[in-house]
């Protein structure tokens, strides 16, 4: 089975601020991680790969040369080979961009079985990318994915859906698309031997030349949306001040309680 993993690297921290003049996130000096639902992804991935004997896991990210240290980190945890995204014409990409760009990237791995994500970014948290990439590829696609096996016969997935009221059990032809959530598995640690040969792996960058993508679809240029505005929203305070005499405070004490049917 041919399997593709995007990973994407995101901000280590609940510290990071928002840029008020571009609605973008301050990255610099905040450390980076493997999107930690992209993990999740990934030991899916590794686990088809030891159940289908010649299997290969693949990891594709979009992003700054630094998001080659994610790449770096999947390969040691067992991913076969990866390739970063990368170039200035591909910087301020909404979700629509960055589904058409990657997508281009995983056409030109020729074809695959099955394409995996996070269920969402912890940074930009939209969950749009995943579908948006099966639709760009043409593929059927299920999201929230928390557990997955080969079907009798080889050609399809059994997955397990997490969603808000229970689960569902689906059956999905190959190739398709999952978007995967933390329930599906942490990740392995990876051998010695994956170790050392992540630190010898060469990482293919991927640009305009390699995707040949139509200018007028990739970066913020090639975006459709813009966030116009970040903000948290009002914080709303329960507390109530009790003036008077101790009766007449207490009487409204057991009026209010009452009233939010708490006695
Ligand atoms: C505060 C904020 C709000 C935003 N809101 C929007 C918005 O409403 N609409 C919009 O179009 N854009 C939005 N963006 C921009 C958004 O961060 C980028 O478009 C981003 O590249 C993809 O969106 P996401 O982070 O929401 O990914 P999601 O769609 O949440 O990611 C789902 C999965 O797709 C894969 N993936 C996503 N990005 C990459 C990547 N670069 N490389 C490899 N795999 C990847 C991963 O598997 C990931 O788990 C926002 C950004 C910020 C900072």
């Amino acid at each position: 089975m041919k399997i593709v993993v995007c990973i994407k690297q995101v901000p280590d921290s609940d510290k990071v601020t928002i840029d008020r003049a571009t609605n973008r996130l301050n990255r610099a000096g905040v450390p980076a991680i493997i999107n930690p639902f992209d993990e999740n992804a990934l030991e899916v991935a590794l686990r088809l790969k030891d159940a289908v004997p010649g299997s290969t896991v693949t990891v594709v990210s979009m992003g700054p040369p630094q998001a080659e240290a994610a790449i770096r980190e999947a390969l040691s945890r067992g991913a076969t080979d990866g390739v970063l995204v990368s170039g200035r014409e591909f910087g301020g990409a909404d979700t629509w961009a960055t589904g058409y760009t990657l997508a281009l990237a995983i056409r030109r791995l020729g074809p695959v079985d099955l394409v995996l994500f996070g269920k969402q970014a912890t940074d930009g948290d939209t969950a749009q990318v995943g579908p948006g990439i099966a639709h760009h590829l043409g593929l059927p696609v299920l999201t929230y994915a928390q557990s997955v096996e080969v079907a009798p016969g080889g050609n399809a997935l059994k997955v397990v859906r997490a969603t808000e009221e229970g689960y569902e059990e689906w059956e999905i032809d190959l190739p398709c698309a999952l978007t995967v959530v933390k329930e599906a598995g942490e990740l392995r640690i990876g051998s010695l031997k994956s170790k050392m040969a992540a630190k010898k792996a060469q990482i293919p960058v991927w640009g305009v030349a390699e995707l040949e993508p139509n200018p007028d679809f990739i970066g913020l240029k090639g975006s459709p949306t813009r966030v116009t505005k970040v903000f948290a929203p009002p914080v709303k305070s329960n507390r109530v001040r009790l003036d008077g005499a101790p009766a007449e405070q207490a009487e409204k004490l057991v009026e209010i309680l009452q009233n939010r049917h708490l006695v």
